[in-house]
């Protein structure tokens, strides 16, 4: 299984409501207005978002309004986030690719609602670039958005990675004490949305709080973009309410789901849930009694019965060990030493489990950002849902065949 593929240009999957897609594929600029109409007024904008429900859709599920509510100031700066530094996943760029207008008119609204003299960017990989470049091209009122290139690593995606890029600095995480609405780029308040969140914005400033909420569940609202890939399923992107099962997710995109030995829910920073719980629901967030299944940035990995998930993730967390960004001594001594102790006793040659949960145990809390935390997580996850192939491989056979 290849884990970082070059971008595809993936197509929207059909098969559930579409809301973010609404115009079509590759909507340009009028097929954008003949389906969505002009911006709307912003008046009430935010008590709107706020009765909505919506939360971010880069991972961290925070309330829209919540951020916004927290700004100590107009914000000086308003970012669109497409960075995407997951490599699995593909929905930012997809978005950007078959519905730029609807971004840009997140963008321009927030701006008209909190501060029109606010500096208006959009970060996005090369591909996602190009499309929002030709779709500022097509219209008067977004002349003065700038759009960046974001750097093409795992952690550039982090907000204060993002803002660090746009200060001219590497775009790395930083460990700041004040909140970027507090203090971000230029030392002032700062807003930062994913695209994604955007483009729901542009629709719930047209249609609604009660048009948002008339799909998903009360916990998760409306709709969320799903990036799928896996076994004999290829790569998919896909539109579907909150709360939906994992199964229905695998099934709306041609999986066979008795073909599933797992999926890695949430990217590489994710959990695994195994085939037997695949009614789970997604949850923005963790759920209280760990019957959810937490969507993270809305990425989802499956494997199929012959594919090791020991070994898939050995490969992973070798990839995020190489991806620290270098700041931090946990991280970048940590990670390493993480994926070489999860590899020896993932192989079944290291039979005392205590060195790598030790790491497991002791890294969360102690970096500048996440990065280490969703690391010993994925490898905490692996080790307590594949047990039956731990087993296997310390009597010498896999899934994948002989093993050794
Ligand atoms: S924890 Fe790791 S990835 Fe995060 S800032 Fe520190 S070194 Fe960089």
């Amino acid at each position: 299984m290849t884990l970082t593929t070059p971008l595809p240009s993936v197509a929207p999957s059909p098969a559930m409501p579409a809301r973010l897609f609404a115009a079509g594929p590759h909507a340009d600029a009028t097929l954008h207005a003949a389906r969505f109409g002009p911006l709307p007024a912003t008046t009430g904008l935010v008590a709107t978002l706020r009765d909505s429900g919506l939360t971010g859709r880069g991972g961290g599920a925070f309330p829209v309004a919540a951020k916004i509510d927290a700004l100590t100031g107009p914000p000086a700066t308003i970012i669109g986030n497409g960075s995407e530094g997951e490599p699995l996943s593909r929905k930012d760029a997809t978005l950007l690719h078959h519905a730029p207008h609807l971004v840009i008119d997140g963008l321009l609204l927030l701006a008209a609602a909190l501060n029109p003299k606010a500096r208006l960017v959009i970060v996005a990989r090369p591909d996602g670039v190009d499309s929002v470049r030709h779709a500022l091209r097509e219209r008067a009122d977004g002349r003065d958005i700038e759009v960046r290139v974001a750097e093409d690593r795992f952690v550039s995606g982090e907000a204060t990675a993002v803002v660090a890029g746009l200060a001219g600095a590497p775009a790395l995480p930083k460990d700041h004490p004040l909140h970027l609405t507090q203090r971000g780029v230029g030392r002032r308040p700062t807003l930062l949305f994913n695209v994604e969140t955007l483009a729901h914005v542009a629709l719930i400033g047209r249609y609604g709080a009660g048009w948002f909420r008339s799909l998903g569940t009360p916990e998760d609202p409306g709709t969320r973009l799903l990036s799928i890939n896996g076994d004999g399923i290829g790569e998919h992107v896909l539109e579907v309410p909150g709360g939906t099962r994992i199964i229905d997710a695998l099934t709306a995109v041609g999986a066979n789901p008795d073909a599933v030995q797992a999926v890695l829910v949430g990217g590489f920073h994710g959990r695994w849930v195994p085939a037997r719980h695949l009614t789970r629901s997604l949850t923005p967030r963790p759920a209280p009694d760990a019957d959810g299944a937490p969507v993270g940035a809305g990425v989802i990995l499956a494997i199929g019965v012959e594919t090791c998930g020991l070994t898939v993730t050995g490969s992973i967390l070798e990839y995020l060990a190489a991806e620290s960004a270098g700041q931090c001594g946990p991280c970048v001594l940590g990670l390493p030493r993480l994926a070489t102790r999860y590899a020896e006793h993932a192989s079944g040659q290291e039979v005392d489990a205590s060195r790598v949960w030790q790491l497991i145990e002791t890294l969360p809390g102690r970096g500048a950002c996440h990065h280490p935390d969703g690391t010993a997580a994925l490898a905490r996850s692996a080790l307590t849902v594949f047990t039956a192939e731990l087993d296997r491989h310390r009597a010498g056979t896999c899934c994948e065949g002989p093993h050794r």
